[in-house]
C-alpha cells in the first residue's frame, strides 16, 4: 500500500514550531516511501478559525518548501459527506439521537463526581429508538463500545491501551448540526486513504474514540505516531508569549529554511550524533523508530549555529538571492553599492543571520544617520582632524582603486603620521562606517568607492569643527 500522510491542522492562530515539525515528519515519512503528503485544514470550528491562520500556514509551509501533493481541503466544505455518514451511523444503529440537554448532563456530571466517580456520559439515551422523533433539540453521539478495550501500537511510543469504560459516547454532532472534530478527523482519514497518521501527543486520547469510530464503519486503521512536545528554552511547554510563536518570524530574523529545517527534524529525531542533515539525506533516513518519547527543548544557541553554518557552506550565489530579498524585506536599497556576492564573499562567516548581515551592509548602500557616540568621543577628536584631511587630500588623487593599494596606503600613513596602524583602522571604521565594529577597513573603503569614502571623510571632519573646539 502506498504511504500517505497528512499535515492537518487547526486554523486558530499562527503555525508554530510545534505544528511545523509534525508537518516536516509527515512530510519527510511521505517522501521517504516515495508516498503522498496531504495538507488538510480542520476549520469546523467556526469561531475559532481565521483566514490569518489559514495564510499563516500556507505561507510557513512554502518557505520551508514543505510542498503537498493534495490539498489544502477544508473541512468546512466537507459538511455534507459527514453528514451522509452520520445518517449511515444512525441508520445501522452505531449512532444515536441524545436529547439530553446541557443542564442534564451538567447535573449528572456533578452528581458522578459527588459520588467520587470519574464523570462520563452514561448512555441514557442510547437505547431510546422510539424517541427520535420527539421535538428536542439533539446531539448525535457515536455509540461507543461499553466493554472490552482499544489498543493500538504507537510507532513512538509502543503498545498503548484504553478500556472502553473510560471511553464516553462521543458526541460526532453538535445540536447546531455541526459534526465535531473528532468525527471529521476520521472520515477524512478514512476517506483521503490516510495510511499513517503523525500528530502531536496531545491526541493520544482521542486516538482510542478514532480508533472505535473507524471499526464501526469497518475502515482500516491507519498506524499512529504521537510525537512528544517541544519546550522553550525555560523548560516549559511552548506558548504564546514565546515571542517566535509563528514560524515566519523565523524568516524575519533572517534564519535560512534549510537550517530551520535541519533544526527542527533534530528536535527528537536523530541518526546517530549526525548534526547537519541536507534534505536529500533527510528524506532517504528518516524513519519514525529513531523519534524520541522524551521532550526536547527548543535551544536558540543551536539553531543559531546551524544558521551560521549554512550561511558558510550553502553556494555563494543561492545566500546572496536570499539576501537581496531580505535587504528588501528590510527595506535597503541595494542598487547604489557594492555587489552583494563580493560582500559574502569577505564577510558572510562572521554573522550568524540574514538580520546580522544586512543590518551590518546597510552602511555600504545607505549613508548612516548618526555616529555612535562613544566611538565619535574616543575618534571623531581635534587631534584626527588633521589626519583625516590629509588622507581625505591623498585619496582624492587617487586614481587606483584595489584593496592591497589601499591596504598599503593605509600602512604608509600609519608610518608618516606616526599613528599606530590599529588607531587609524579604528579611526577610519569610524568614519566610514559610524562604529568600530566593522570588517577590515581597506576591504570596506574598496568596497563603499571613492566617492563615497571622501564623502564621509568630509562628514566627519565636518562633525569635527561642528562639535569640538578648535
Ligand atoms: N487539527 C488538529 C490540531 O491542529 C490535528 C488533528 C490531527 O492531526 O489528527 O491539533
Amino acid at each position: 500500500m502506498k504511504v500517505k500522510t497528512r499535515f492537518a491542522p487547526s486554523p486558530t492562530g499562527d503555525l508554530h514550531i510545534g505544528s511545523i515539525r509534525t508537518a516536516l515528519y509527515s512530510w519527510l515519512f511521505a517522501r521517504h516511501y516515495n508516498g503522498k503528503f496531504i495538507l488538510r485544514i480542520e476549520d469546523t470550528d467556526f469561531q475559532r478559525s481565521k483566514s490569518f491562520s489559514v495564510q499563516s500556514i500556507f505561507q510557513g509551509l512554502k518557505w520551508l518548501g514543505l510542498d503537498w501533493d493534495e490539498g489544502p481541503y477544508f473541512q468546512s466544505k466537507r459538511l455534507d459527506r459527514y453528514k451522509e455518514v452520520i445518517e449511515i451511523m444512525l441508520k445501522t444503529g452505531n449512532a444515536y439521537k441524545c436529547f439530553c440537554s446541557p443542564k442534564e448532563i451538567e447535573q449528572e456530571r456533578f452528581k458522578q463526581l459527588c459520588e467520587g466517580k470519574k464523570p462520563r456520559y452514561t448512555g441514557v439515551c442510547r437505547n431510546l429508538k422510539n424517541k427520535y422523533n420527539i421535538n428536542k433539540k439533539y446531539t448525535i453521539r457515536f455509540k461507543n463500545p461499553n466493554s472490552g478495550i482499544v489498543t493500538f501500537e504507537d510507532k513512538i511510543r509502543g503498545q498503548i491501551t484504553f478500556d472502553n469504560m473510560e471511553l464516553d459516547d462521543l458526541i460526532i454532532q453538535r445540536s447546531n448540526g455541526i459534526p465535531t472534530y473528532n468525527f471529521c478527523v476520521v472520515i477524512d482519514d478514512l476517506d483521503m486513504n490516510i495510511t499513517h497518521v503523525i500528530r502531536g501527543e496531545d491526541h493520544i486520547n482521542n486516538t482510542p474514540r478514532q480508533i472505535n469510530i473507524l471499526k464501526s464503519l469497518k475502515a482500516q486503521i491507519p498506524v499512529y505516531a504521537h510525537v512528544s512536545m517541544i519546550l522553550n528554552e525555560n523548560g516549559k511547554k511552548f506558548s504564546k508569549r514565546d515571542n517566535s510563536e509563528n514560524i515566519i518570524e523565523y524568516y524575519n530574523k533572517g534564519f535560512l529554511p534549510e537550517a530551520l529545517i535541519n533544526y527542527i527534524i533534530r528536535l527528537g529525531w536523530s541518526h546517530g550524533n549526525q548534526e547537519i542533515f541536507s534534505l536529500l539525506e533527510l528524506k532517504k533516513l528518516f524513519n519514525l523508530d529513531s523519534i524520541s518519547k522524551s521532550a526536547s527543548a527548543f535551544s536558540i544557541k543551536k539553531l543559531l549555529w546551524l544558521n551560521k553554518y549554512y550561511i558558510n557552506s550553502l553556494p555563494l550565489n543561492y545566500i546572496s538571492n536570499i539576501l537581496k530579498d531580505y535587504m528588501k524585506h528590510e527595506n535597503i536599497n541595494i542598487e547604489s553599492g557594492p555587489n552583494l556576492e563580493s560582500l559574502l564573499h569577505l564577510y558572510k562567516n562572521r554573522y550568524h543571520t540574514l538580520k546580522e548581515m544586512a543590518c551590518a551592509f546597510r552602511f555600504f548602500y545607505e549613508e548612516f544617520k548618526c555616529f555612535d557616540i562613544k566611538s565619535a568621543n574616543k575618534y571623531l577628536v581635534l587631534k584626527n582632524f588633521y589626519i583625516l584631511k590629509k588622507i581625505y587630500n591623498k585619496i582624492q588623487k587617487f586614481s587606483f582603486w584595489q584593496i592591497e593599494t589601499l591596504s598599503e596606503f593605509i600602512n604608509n600613513q600609519s608610518i608618516e603620521l606616526n599613528v599606530k596602524i590599529k588607531e587609524i583602522s579604528m579611526l577610519l571604521r569610524v568614519v566610514l562606517t559610524g562604529n568600530i565594529s566593522s570588517p577590515n577597513i581597506s576591504s570596506v573603503m574598496f568596497l563603499l568607492g571613492k566617492e563615497k569614502t571622501l564623502f564621509r571623510l568630509k562628514k566627519s571632519m565636518s562633525f569635527i569643527e561642528k562639535n569640538r573646539k578648535f
